[in-house]
């Protein structure tokens, strides 16, 4: 089977870094890539924040690699293009990967977030009113069964030994009871894997303040959200870090960080993340499918991305002087 690829290359640094990842793509897998023209630089020129047949595009694609897109802080017209394709694949499990590089992380870290991608505060449910104005945090027993259930699917295949529930129950306590409550009915079923809690905010102290902090986090929208740039941060750059947003179906695999306006432009943006984001897109599409020879190149990319960063081959988030392209290069002569 010949995976068919969609491609958003997003805004700001996006395309730096999606050429720069598809480069190296095109030399080590035997996939077709469909670009989708979508964004904030699109909808600015065309009205439009994704092309006409766009999403069809995406339904016809086996998995979606993405940069960053930017929203429009103005103009009540322009629709999230994350949001839809989110809801429409109904993508509920963010999963990001914290992995640190000696003499480079400000801490040792090995762990994996799994934050639910589609309720908590993110829900949409907003209202207006003319002196106040209302978001609604829900939370639902499917949402928080099956994002737990995914956590330790994940420790399980992963070899981890513990999943820790992030919440903040002593303030919200129905919402955040509510998760909790499923997340150790869940935990119940896979006797294998530890099981504790930890409120959020002592999590985020605890995640720059120790060594090896947490094994795996579940985590409900906004907490993942917020949690995700704070491991960044002790990796040593948000460039360093992908993710996935996986579905029953589809999976969207893109780097962490944003648009990044300030270096846009200029071919220094770290491209790591967007590499490691398109190895775990191989070794998802190989799992699915049965294609052992792509999970394989996944890893075989993952590996050679951080010994790029190891060899010292940096961009300046980094402090080094690398090019976006030079990085490329030197993971490829490392596949
Ligand atoms: P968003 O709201 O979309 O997350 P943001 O502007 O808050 O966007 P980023 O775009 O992620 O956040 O940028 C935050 C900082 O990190 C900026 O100074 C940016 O230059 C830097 N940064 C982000 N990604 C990279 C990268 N790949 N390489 C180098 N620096 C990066």
């Amino acid at each position: 089977m010949r995976p068919k690829i969609a491609v958003i290359r997003g805004d700001g640094i996006g395309p730096e870094v999606i050429d720069a990842t598809l480069s190296i793509l095109e030399r080590i897998v035997e996939a077709d890539f469909i670009e989708v023209r979508a964004g904030k630089r699109y909808f600015m020129e065309t009205g439009l924040p994704i092309e006409e047949g766009g999403m069809e595009k995406l339904r016809e694609s086996d998995a979606l690699l993405k940069g960053p897109i930017a929203t429009p802080t103005r103009g009540r017209t322009y629709s999230s293009v994350n949001l839809r394709i989110r809801r429409e694949f109904d993508l509920y499990a963010n999963i990001r990967p914290f992995k640190s590089y000696e003499g480079i992380s400000l801490r040792r870290m090995n762990l994996v977030m799994v934050r639910e991608n589609v309720e908590g505060l993110y829900s949409g449910e907003e209202e207006l009113y003319e002196d106040k104005a209302i978001t609604k945090r829900v939370i639902t027993r499917r949402g928080a069964r099956r994002i737990a259930e995914f956590a330790f699917r994940l420790a399980e295949d992963e070899g981890r030994s513990r999943v820790t529930a992030i919440h903040k129950k002593n303030v919200l306590k129905l919402s955040d009871g509510l998760f909790l409550e499923e997340f150790y009915r869940v935990a119940a079923m896979h006797p294998g894997i530890e099981a504790d809690d930890y409120i959020v905010d002592a999590a985020a102290y605890r995640l720059v303040k120790v060594d090896d902090p947490f094994d795996v986090m579940l985590l409900p929208n906004l907490y993942g959200d917020i949690l995700s740039d704070v491991a960044a941060g002790v990796v040593g750059s948000l460039g360093l870090c992908g993710s996935a947003q996986v579905g029953d179906n589809y999976a969207a695999f893109e780097p962490i960080h944003g648009t990044a306006e300030d270096i846009a432009g200029r071919g220094v943006a770290n491209p790591i993340g967007t590499i490691l984001a398109a190895s775990m897109m191989l070794e998802w599409l190989g799992s699915r499918y049965g294609l052992a020879d792509l999970a394989q190149v996944g890893r075989r990319m993952r590996e050679a991305a951080d010994r790029t960063v190891r060899d010292g081959i940096l961009t300046p988030d980094l402090g080094g002087g690398a090019t976006t392209r030079e990085v490329a290069e030197a993971v490829l002569d490392r596949i």
